[in-house]
């Protein structure tokens, strides 16, 4: 077994024992109503421009925990994602997310409003580093994985 497929089998194993956990999926939507309020409350702007969901095109990259992937697979209705090219995010839909009520932290907090870089860079490293210590709090295995990887390895997303 590679590293690649080594990572994989721990990240299921991690990812559906987490999502089985009520208390982590209650723990998850509790930070994601504590970005809305920072957000609610610094209203940076977003022009739906649907550019910071293409990565290669934008020049960067979404990360995610475990645990984000367990609230994330837990709450996707949609079928796993066929006919992807493997560019941006699978499941952008035109210019809006395909998946927005679940989407992971890292898409809640960017905004490519230059007035908010400062604001969003900080909020998302106290953010992960609550999101990290839940982890340890609930027993859960910490990976930190960019987007796209992280679906090909749970099978929700591959090209
Ligand atoms: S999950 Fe939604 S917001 Fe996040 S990158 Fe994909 S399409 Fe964009």
């Amino acid at each position: 077994m590679n590293d690649t497929s080594s990572i994989a089998g721990e990240l299921i194993a991690a990812v559906v024992a987490a999502k089985g956990k009520p208390l982590v999926l209650a723990a998850v939507a509790e930070i994601y109503a504590a970005i809305q309020g920072e957000i609610d409350a610094r209203k940076p702007v977003c022009a739906i421009s649907g550019k910071c969901c293409r990565f290669e095109e934008y020049g960067h990259r979404l990360y995610v925990t475990t645990i984000e992937l367990a609230a994330f697979t837990a709450q996707l209705q949609a079928e796993p994602v066929e006919n992807w090219n493997g560019r941006g995010c699978p499941f952008q839909a035109g210019k809006l997310c395909g998946v927005h009520a679940i989407r992971p932290m890292g898409c809640r907090l960017f905004f490519c409003d230059p007035a908010s870089t400062d604001w969003q860079q900080t909020r998302y490293e106290r953010f992960h580093a609550e999101l990290k210590h839940l982890h340890a709090r609930l027993d859960v295995p910490y990976f930190y994985l960019e987007w796209r990887a992280a679906l090909a390895m749970l099978g929700v997303a591959d090209h």
